[in-house]
């Protein structure tokens, strides 16, 4: 990926994003509408944690709010109780803060639940909703098709009074789930079908993790959603795509509590919230959805919902991934009406942009065999100072140890050495890094064949890596001393499917679509320094990749590793 091409699309797609939800809100603010203020809000349902998708649209919620000098709301759209809990709301908060908002005011929808069922009681008596006993298939065939007008449900016609006594026993739990429900009278010939009679209210009969058994039913999303906006006062409420159909009925609830009068009065202005609608964030190899991610944690095919395999803001965090990098990927992405699918490609450049930035370097060997160095003798050392991150000065240096015996990755060295291969062979000189040059003279095999010593000698004179001859070497292979080096646990991770569209898998399963490789556990050696490396901490492993410490499985002095990303792009199709 050229990174010189990767900015510019960006710049310009950034450009463009500005132009759409940007100039709605700059051209209400030049009208004067509301009060001149905006006030956003991000409202996650409290059933699962949150993923990148849901970190697009806090970058956007409270990104626009930042940008126009507003109030960005965190509201847990709890209005549907079967899944939700409050562990999801604490992780909920967590993951936001990690990464890196701060809401202004903080909501739970079903603290208005008494209120939303006022405004459908008034709706009732001013004989805009009524009661209807048409059970879910007689009610999607009456409703039709868009291209011809629906039938009326036979209860339409029914009294405010006799609605309103349905209405409070379906709220007392007199009638089971799916016989009765509360609809919005509006127009069974509106060619959009979300104005053919909406359900607003249905009987749901499951404890609710904050109302407990108060309620037998909830308000839908399409009746919930814009009380909750005009209630707290909210302007600009944006949400993905599939909502833009939904948008006529919102501003009908919208008109509906201006009648009541129940919008919000700021300044001595009517605040009347309106929805506008962008692309979803959708990301290859992956799958964003909280109902996939929660079979993936329940039938145990990953390690929790912070697996470092998930596209949870959770997983991304243990797996090494930096907030800043997802934020990039959402500036990179932009905001757009096309729904689009984004190389996970993209998200891996900018992480390792960002880690190339402030990650410490470290030498570590994954694939051990042992380098011994023959001239130089048992008990004597070389010793010299590197950096601990060339593009940070002030990270400082550190001091690195070399002894007879070395560990170095296996993959440096070959046998029968093919075209270009510059590193580890009998008769070629290398750097070794930070070092000196070393020239492998000789190999003993096991039994079984495999390499297990490399010998060779060094030059005393090339201190350094860079003797003054200037004669050139053009392999540099890193190394840990196998005296001081540490062993540790490194866990490779990969992606966790293997398609570029788990959905389109042909079998019709996702799981069929998982990569077997997703993750490998290998013995390593590391430089002593890293015993002290604790999680949250972002390590670069000299010329293999990033790495930071496991939360779950490391301790103090005994960190466990789990690979971020390698350095170059290397997955195999
Ligand atoms: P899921 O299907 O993953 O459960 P959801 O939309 O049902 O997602 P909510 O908790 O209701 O989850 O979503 C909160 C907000 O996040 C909504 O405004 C929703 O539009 C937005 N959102 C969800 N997924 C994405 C995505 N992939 N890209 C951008 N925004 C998203
Ligand atoms: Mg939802």
């Amino acid at each position: 990926m050229a990174e010189k091409h990767e900015t510019a699309t960006a710049e310009t797609e950034l450009d463009t994003a500005r132009h759409f939800l940007r100039q709605w809100i700059e051209e209400d603010l030049a009208q004067g509408k509301n009060d001149g203020t905006v006030v956003t809000r991000f409202p996650p349902e409290p059933n699962g944690w949150i993923h990148i998708g849901h970190a697009k649209a806090v970058w956007v919620d409270f990104g626009m709010a930042q940008l126009f000098g507003g109030r960005c709301h965190l509201r847990m759209d709890d209005t549907n109780p079967s899944k939700e809990s409050e562990d999801f709301v604490e992780q909920l908060k967590r993951d936001i803060t990690w990464l890196g908002y701060q809401w202004d005011s903080f909501y739970y929808a079903c603290d208005m639940f008494e209120t939303m069922w006022a405004i459908a009681e008034e709706l009732i008596q001013r004989g805009q909703a009524y009661v209807c006993e048409l059970s879910q298939e007689e009610w999607k065939a009456y409703r039709g098709v868009p291209t011809e007008p629906g039938k009326f449900s036979p209860y339409r016609d029914r009294s405010p009074e006799e609605n309103l006594a349905l209405f409070r026993k379906m709220r007392e739990g007199a009638f089971a789930e799916g016989t009765h429900c509360l609809r919005a009278k509006i127009d069974m010939a509106s060619p959009n079908i979300h104005f053919r009679d909406p359900v607003i209210y249905r009987i749901v009969d499951l404890p609710h993790y904050r109302t407990g058994t108060q309620w037998h039913c909830y308000p839908m999303y399409d009746f919930a959603h814009p009380i909750e906006d005009a209630l707290e006062g909210v302007t600009h409420s944006m949400c993905t795509l599939e909502f833009e159909v939904h948008r006529p009925l919102y501003d009908w609830v919208i008109d509906r509590l201006a009648e009541q009068g129940r919008l919000v009065v700021r300044s001595g202005k009517t605040i009347r919230p309106q929805q506008r609608e962008f692309a979803r964030l959708n990301l290859t190899y992956t799958v964003m959805s909280k109902r996939l991610l929660r079979q993936l944690v329940e039938e145990g095919v990953v390690d929790g919902w912070d697996d470092p395999r998930m596209p949870t803001v959770a997983g991304m965090r243990r797996r090494g991934y930096t907030a800043a990098a997802i934020r990039d990927l959402c500036e990179r992405t932009g905001i757009s009406k096309y729904k689009s699918l984004t190389d996970l490609a993209l998200l891996e450049w900018c992480v390792r942009d960002d880690l190339n930035r402030i990650a410490t370097r470290r030498m570590a060997v994954l694939n051990p065999v042992k380098v011994i160095i023959d001239n130089l003798p048992e008990g004597e050392e070389l010793v010299a100072e590197v950096p601990n991150n060339p593009e940070d000065e002030s990270a400082g240096k550190r001091r690195i140890v070399a002894t007879r015996e070395l560990w170095i990755d296996r993959d440096d060295f070959m046998e029968v050495p093919v075209k270009k291969f510059f590193r580890v062979t009998v008769g070629n000189e290398v750097r070794l890094r930070g070092l000196c040059l070393f020239t492998c003279t000789s190999i003993v095999k096991d039994a079984a064949g495999e390499v297990v010593e490399i010998h060779g000698t060094y030059d005393p004179e090339s201190r350094g890596g860079n003797p003054a001859d200037g004669r050139k070497v053009k392999g540099t292979i890193h190394w840990v001393s196998v005296k001081y080096g540490k062993p540790f646990e490194v866990r490779l991770y990969d992606r966790l499917f293997a398609m570029e569209d788990p959905m389109a898998c042909p079998s019709g399963n996702f799981l069929d679509a998982l990569n077997p490789e997703s993750m490998r556990t290998v013995q390593a050696y590391g430089e002593p320094l890293l015993e002290q490396a604790a999680p949250g901490e972002h390590y670069q492993f000299e010329r293999t990749g990033y790495f930071t410490p496991d939360v779950h499985a490391s301790k103090p002095g005994a960190p466990v590793f789990n690979r971020t990303v390698t350095l170059k792009d290397s997955f195999k199709k």
